[in-house]
This record gives C-alpha cells, sequence and structure tokens, in this order.
C-alpha cells in the first residue's frame, strides 16, 4: 500500500479538529472511528493530488481522511485518522472514516450522476487500480482500529440508513463503467485482505541441524600411580617419594595420587631424564 499523509492543514475542518471546536471533534477523537465510508469524487479527475490542493484551503466544506489516486493507485491521508471528517453530508461524520475514490479522466459527467465513456478499456483501468487500493486500505483501517469489515458502507447506503446526504457514490460510478464490482463484494475483498493481515507471520525456517561434534576422547588422566604405564612407575614413585609432585593439590595426601594426564607424565619423565643425565654427567 503506497500511503502517504500530507494532511489538509489550512481546510477548516482540520482546524475544527485541532480546536476540538465541539463535542463532537472530541469524541471522534477520543474515540475513534465505528465505520468506514467508501466514496468517489463524482468528476472525471484521476489524480490524487489534484484533491489534496483542492481542499487544502480555508472555506470548503469537504474533508475527508484520505484520496485514493486512479493513475497510480496511490493514497493521500488528508486527515490524521482520528479526526472528525467532512464528507458524508450526515451523522457518519460523527462514526466514519470517509475515503475518496479518483474518478477515471475517460468519462464525461453530464448531469444527476450520469455520465458517458470515452474510453471503456482504459476508464475500467482507473476504476480497478483506485478499487484495489481501496480494499487495501480499508482492511488496514478495519486491522488498525479492530473494525469489522461490515461496518464498511458506501455513500449510497450511508444515505439510505439516514447517516449521509443524498449521493448515489461510488455504485453509480461502477455502475456507469460496467464493472461487476457492489459493496458486497468491497466488504467481502476487505475481509479476505483483512485475513492475510491477521495471518500469524510465517514460522521462522528452522536453523539447519547440526551434527554436534564428536565428544573429545575420554581424558586419558592417571589418578594413580599403580594406573600409570609399568615403565612410568619407578620415575613417579622418585618424584611422589621426593615431594615434588604430590598428586594434585597440596591438600591431597595420598602418596599414591598422580591425577595427569598421560600426556603430562610423559613431559615430565622426558624433563627428568634430561636433568637426571645432566647430573650424572657433572657427577663424572
Ligand atoms: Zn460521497
Amino acid at each position: 500500500m503506497d500511503l502517504m499523509q500530507n494532511f489538509i492543514v489550512n481546510n477548516d475542518c482540520y482546524q475544527y479538529n485541532v480546536k476540538r471546536a465541539d463535542s463532537r471533534y472530541v469524541k471522534f477523537q477520543t474515540e475513534g472511528p465505528k465505520g468506514l465510508m467508501l466514496h468517489s469524487v463524482g468528476c472525471a479527475q484521476p489524480s490524487a493530488a489534484v484533491f489534496q490542493k483542492l481542499w487544502n484551503v480555508s472555506g470548503k466544506e469537504v474533508a475527508v481522511h484520505a484520496v485514493i489516486d486512479a493513475n497510480h493507485s496511490y493514497i493521500i491521508q488528508c486527515l490524521p485518522w482520528n479526526y472528525r471528517g467532512w464528507h458524508a453530508g450526515g451523522s457518519a461524520n460523527n462514526t466514519h472514516i470517509g475515503v475518496e475514490m479518483c474518478e477515471s479522466s475517460y468519462i464525461k459527467y453530464s448531469t444527476g450522476g450520469k455520465f458517458t465513456v470515452l474510453d471503456r478499456e482504459k476508464a475500467q483501468q482507473h476504476c480497478r487500480t483506485a478499487y484495489n487500493a481501496a480494499v487495501e486500505l480499508f482492511a488496514y483501517l478495519c486491522k488498525e482500529y479492530s473494525l469489522s469489515p461490515s461496518t464498511i458502507c458506501s455513500h449510497k447506503e450511508g444515505h439510505a440508513k439516514g447517516i449521509a446526504s443524498s449521493h448515489g457514490d461510488p455504485e453509480h460510478y461502477w455502475r456507469g463503467l460496467g464493472m461487476s464490482y457492489t459493496m458486497d463484494g468491497f466488504r467481502a475483498d476487505v475481509q479476505k485482505a483483512l485475513d492475510k493481515l491477521n495471518q500469524p507471520a510465517p514460522a521462522p525456517v528452522p536453523a539447519p541441524v547440526t551434527t554436534p561434534a564428536p565428544a573429545a576422547p575420554a581424558s586419558d588422566m592417571i589418578t594413580d600411580i599403580h594406573n600409570a604405564p609399568a615403565w612410568a612407575q619407578p620415575a613417579l614413585r622418585e618424584l611422589l617419594d621426593g615431594g615434588y609432585i604430590n598428586g594434585g593439590t597440596d591438600a591431597e595426601t595420598d602418596p599414591d595420587d598422580i591425577n595427569m594426564t598421560l600426556d603430562t607424565i610423559k613431559s615430565i619423565l622426558v624433563a627428568k631424564r634430561y636433568i637426571d643425565a645432566k647430573i650424572a654427567e657433572l657427577k663424572k
């Protein structure tokens, strides 16, 4: 979803919200939206940026939360989602976020919401672009505000419920282009998109199973002189009896304790032989 914020800060509606002009603004800002209303702009203008600019002035009696571009599917957020907008012309303004879909430039309006289609294929493509972006945006808003897609209505449905002014959007636009879109279909599409958003993140890929390194060979620790190889025993006895090795720590008093690996014993015996040989030389 290509959503950008460009708030219509100069619009009176925006300023009323900043000032929290009356309890309706406070309530919307405190409690957040209770539903979402889908509109289409009702004129042959596909550019969302054009509308943002048009509304970002004082003296306009319209302010929607977002407008969806029909050319490129980007969305301009015009009001913070928890601001009370001016889009429904009725009490839905107190409860609903309002979103406008731009309409194709390949249509030409006459009167009373009637239009002729100049290039059906291109106009339908514009329509699909805005519709798909609207599905994504509404799913996002449902998730964000814990709203069921059943709280979504069109401006036309809002009028039927007595919460919006007498408009036929966006159904008149879909119908006029020969699209198969309906509000029930829209709600179902939003539900599908919402289900995707709510899907738990895929489980992390398990790390490859590594074979543990083979255990180190058991230590060839010689604990006691009687466990030492026979060839080492006489020299070890001499060292033990002479007090040169005590078999471990000072606390250990067993005269037979060695507690050395065979490698250590070999090193000690090599050194001992060397020293013995040197002493023998000196004695000559
Ligand atoms: Zn409308």
